[in-house]
C-alpha cells in the first residue's frame, strides 16, 4: 500500500499477462475457430484488463485487446473498410448496472424524456450487408470494427438472405446498408454436430461456433451445406433515400424490404420496464430455437441517438444487458463410480467447483462409458460445464489444447467398486452392471423383490423394513432371511413380538413356494415371472437349472440366447451359489411337484388367458394354479387360446375372444376349473400343439 511504484510495477506485469492470454484466446477464437476457453472466462479476463486500464489509463497502448473489436482478417479472404465503423456494446450484468447506463443518458442530454427499446441479443456472427440499386452486393465480417472480411460468396448461401430488395416496399435506396447477426438454430446445429461425428470429425463446441466456422469456409459450397441463417437489427447508413427516424421504425422498414428482423423487439418507456423485459428474456431463453446470451437495449430516437453520441469505441445510447452465463471453464477431478440400485455402474464427474450462472457447480453427469470416450475426457482435463435450468450440469466438451501431459485416461473398472465382483456390459448396452446379487448397493432393491408378491411373497416385509434389517447388518443377502435372530427382529423398536411372530410365519411359509416363484425371486437379470415358469417346467429344479449349459437353456421355447446367457451366468457366480446354498439349507424347496416337463397336468395342453379382475383371488394366484395344472397362461388372444377367463371390467380381450370363437368363460367357472373341473368344450390337442403353444406364449413375454 505504501509502495506506489511496487503496485505500479505489479499491475503492469498483471496487464501483460492478460493481454497475451486474451490474444491467444481472441486467435483461436477468430482464426482458429477453436476457442480454449468459455465465454465467461474470456469475459472476465477483459474485465479485469478493463479495470486495471481503467485506475492506470496511462498503461493503455494501441495494441491492447480493450482497443478492438476482433482481430485482423485471416489472409484468403479480401479486407473490406467499414464506412462507419462497426462497434461493440457496453455490457451491464445487473439492474444496478443497467440504471447506471440510464442515469449516464440523461447527464449527457438533460431533461429529456427517452424512450428506449429491447430485443434479444443473438449469439451469432455480426454481418454488414450492402445493397445497391436493391441487389446484394457485398457483405463482410465485422472484423476489428473497422476493417472486415468480404465474405460475400458464403453470405450469398444464407437462405434468409434477400438477393434483392423486396421492390413491393417501394423505390429501394440508391445504397444502403444493413447489419444482422448470422446464425444456427439450436435443433439444426445439434443435427449438424451429429453429421460432423458420424464422419469422424469433431463436433462445433455451440451453435454460435459453429455458425463462425460455417461463415468463415473458404470453399461457399461448405458454407451453402449449413444450415445458417440470419436477423437483422439495425440500418448502417442510407444512399438516395430517407432513414426513418426511430429504431423500431427502421426494423419494420427492414422487415417490408424482406429481412428477418430481430424477434420481439419492444418499446419500453421507462427503464422499470426494460428491466422487466430483460427479465422476460431471460426466463424464455432455454424455450427459444436459437440461442441469445442476452438483451439489447437502445434508445429508439435516432436523433437522441445522435445526440448522445459515442463514448471511446461504443455507442453511448445502446448497451447490452448480458444474462449470467450457463458455461465455464474447470478443470475435471476424477470420475467416480456410484453402482445404482439396479446395479448399473453410474460414472460421475467430479469437478474443481465454479459458480454457473449463480450456482456452484462441483459435480456432472456423465450418463456411461461411451460419453466419456466420445467426448474424449481425461482425468486432469479443463473442460466446459454446462447448467441450463433446473438440468444436472454437463460437460460439453473437454479441452485438449490445455493438456499438459498429466491427465489420465479413465477406464471404466472391470470389478465392482463397492463389492468387487466382476462387471459385465452386454453388447448393444450402454451400461454396465455388477453381476452380483448380493453386491450390498443391489441388496435392498433384489430383497425387495425376493419378497413380493409375485416372488416369494412374504406379507409384512415391506420396504422399510427391510432397510432396517440390511442397515443394521442383521441380513447380507435373501439367504440370511432365513437365518434371522427372532430375538433381535422382536427387540426393533415400533415392531413388537406380535409383528415379528408373524413375519417369522410368513418367512416360514414362502419355503414352500413353487419352484417358478423362486425362479423369478433371485432376481436373474432379464427373468421375469413369464420365463420363470418357462424355466421351472422345463427342468424341473434348481440343480438342474443350474447345472444346464448355455444351449440347453436357450433351446427351451420362449427363452433364447440373451436369457440363456443371463441365466447361465448367474448360476457359474460363487456369490450366487453361496446363497441358493443357504436358501437349500434353510428347507427352501427348491424342486417342483410336477418335476421336469412332460407329466401332463389335468389342464396339459390348454392355453388359457386371465382378464379383468377376480373378487376372490389374485391374478398371480390363479395364474400359478393354472400353470400347476399344466396350462400355459399367455397375455394375449389368439385362435389356439383355449379359453378367457374374464373377470370384472374385462375389455379388448373378452371382445377379441368372441370375435374369435374362443370360449370365454366367469370367474365362477374359473373357480371350478381350478378345483378339478375339466375345461368346458376342451380342445382336444396333441403333444406337439402344447409345444406350439409354449412357443406363442414365449413370444408374448
Ligand atoms: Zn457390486
Amino acid at each position: 500500500m505504501s509502495n506506489p511504484s511496487h503496485l505500479l510495477d505489479e499491475a503492469t506485469r498483471r496487464l501483460d499477462a492478460l493481454r497475451s492470454t486474451i490474444e491467444r484466446w481472441n486467435y483461436e477464437y477468430y482464426a482458429l475457430d477453436r476457442p480454449s476457453a468459455s465465454d465467461a472466462e474470456y469475459d472476465a479476463l477483459m474485465n479485469e484488463l478493463r479495470a486495471i486500464e481503467t485506475a492506470h489509463p496511462e498503461l493503455i497502448t494501441p495494441e491492447s485487446p480493450t482497443q478492438r473489436v476482433g482481430t485482423t482478417p485471416q489472409a484468403g479472404f479480401a479486407e473490406v473498410a467499414h464506412p462507419l465503423p462497426m462497434l461493440s456494446l457496453s455490457n451491464v450484468y445487473n439492474e444496478e448496472e443497467l440504471r447506471g447506463w440510464a442515469a449516464r443518458l440523461s447527464r449527457v442530454v438533460p431533461d429529456t424524456p427517452f424512450r428506449f427499446v429491447t430485443e434479444a441479443k443473438i449469439d451469432g456472427l455480426a454481418v454488414a450487408l450492402t445493397y445497391v440499386d436493391g441487389a446484394f452486393h457485398r457483405g463482410s465480417t465485422r472484423g476489428d470494427g473497422f476493417v472486415g472480411e468480404d465474405i460475400s460468396a458464403n453470405l450469398r448461401t444464407v437462405r434468409n438472405l434477400p438477393l434483392r430488395l423486396n421492390p413491393d416496399a417501394g423505390p429501394a435506396p440508391a445504397a444502403i446498408e444493413v447489419r444482422g447477426e448470422v446464425y444456427m438454430r439450436i435443433a439444426d446445429f445439434d443435427r449438424l454436430n451429429d453429421r460432423i461425428v458420424d464422419e469422424g470429425g469433431r463436433p462445433f463446441m455451440n451453435p454460435r461456433n459453429a455458425a463462425a466456422g460455417s461463415l468463415r469456409q473458404l470453399d461457399p459450397r461448405v458454407t451453402a451445406s449449413r444450415p445458417l441463417r440470419l436477423f437483422v437489427y439495425s440500418i448502417g447508413y442510407v444512399e438516395g433515400g430517407i432513414m426513418p427516424s426511430t429504431h423500431l421504425e427502421a426494423l419494420a422498414w427492414l422487415r417490408s424490404f424482406g429481412f428477418d428482423a430481430t424477434p420481439d423487439a419492444m418499446p419500453n418507456e421507462t427503464i422499470d420496464e426494460v428491466w422487466e423485459r430483460c427479465q422476460w428474456w431471460l426466463g424464455r431463453r432455454d424455450e427459444l430455437a436459437f440461442q441469445i446470451d442476452g438483451v439489447v437495449v437502445k434508445v429508439d430516437d435516432l436523433l437522441q441517438q445522435e445526440e448522445l453520441g459515442y463514448v471511446a469505441r461504443e455507442p453511448r445510447w445502446a448497451t447490452a444487458y448480458k444474462f449470467p452465463a450457463i458455461q465455464q471453464t474447470t478443470q475435471l477431478l476424477d470420475i467416480l463410480i456410484n453402482v445404482g440400485r439396479t446395479g448399473a455402474l453410474n460414472p460421475t464427474a467430479v469437478l474443481e467447483p465454479v459458480n454457473i450462472g449463480g450456482v456452484v457447480v462441483s459435480r456432472a453427469t456423465l450418463h456411461n462409458e461411451d460419453e466419456i470416450e466420445r467426448k474424449d475426457l481425461r482425468i486432469g482435463d479443463w473442460v466446459i460445464v454446462q447448467r441450463a435450468g433446473d438440468v444436472i450440469p454437463q460437460i460439453v466438451q473437454s479441452i485438449p489444447e490445455r493438456r499438459t501431459g498429466e491427465e489420465r485416461i479413465f477406464v471404466m473398472p472391470d470389478w465392482c467398486p463397492v463389492c468387487g465382483a466382476p462387471t459385465h456390459r452386454e453388447p448393444g448396452e450402454a451400461m454396465r452392471y455388477c453381476t452380483n446379487s448380493a453386491c450390498p448397493a443391489q441388496l435392498k432393491q433384489h430383497v425387495q423383490h425376493f419378497v413380493s408378491r409375485g416372488a416369494m411373497d412374504i406379507a409384512g416385509l415391506g420396504e422399510k423394513l427391510v432397510d432396517r434389517f440390511i442397515d443394521l447388518g442383521m441380513i447380507h443377502d435373501v439367504g440370511d432371511l432365513y437365518a434371522l435372530d427372532w430375538e433381535a427382529v422382536a427387540a426393533l423398536d415400533r415392531l413388537g413380538e406380535k409383528s415379528a411372530a408373524n413375519l417369522r410365519a410368513a418367512i416360514e411359509a414362502s419355503k414352500a413356494q413353487p419352484l417358478a416363484r423362486l425362479i423369478n425371486a433371485l432376481g436373474i437379470r432379464h427373468i421375469g415371472e413369464r420365463s420363470a415358469v418357462l424355466l421351472a417346467e422345463r427342468f424341473g429344479s434348481l440343480e438342474a437349472l443350474a447345472l444346464a449349459d448355455r444351449d440347453t437353456i436357450a433351446n427351451v421355447p420362449g427363452i433364447g440366447p440373451v436369457l440363456a446367457a443371463s441365466v447361465f451366468d448367474f448360476f457359474h457366480e460363487p456369490r450366487n451359489l453361496a446363497v441358493i446354498g443357504k436358501l437349500r439349507t434353510a428347507g427352501v424347496r427348491t424342486e417342483s411337484d410336477e418335476g421336469p416337463a412332460g407329466n401332463g397336468g389335468a389342464l396339459a395342453g390348454a392355453t388359457i388367458v386371465l382378464t379383468g379382475r377376480f373378487a376372490g383371488l389374485s391374478r398371480t394366484d390363479a395364474e400359478e394354479q393354472l400353470r400347476r395344472l399344466g396350462a400355459n397362461v399367455t397375455s394375449s388372444v389368439s385362435k389356439k387360446t383355449s379359453a378367457v377367463f374374464a373377470g370384472e371390467d374385462a375389455g379388448s380381450k373378452a371382445d377379441r375372444a368372441r370375435a374369435l370363437s374362443v370360449p370365454l368363460l366367469d370367474e365362477a367357472m374359473l373357480r371350478a376349473v381350478l378345483a378339478g373341473e375339466a375345461l368346458p368344450d376342451p380342445p382336444a390337442k396333441p403333444a406337439r400343439a402344447r409345444n406350439a403353444a409354449r412357443a406363442s406364449a414365449g413370444a408374448d413375454a
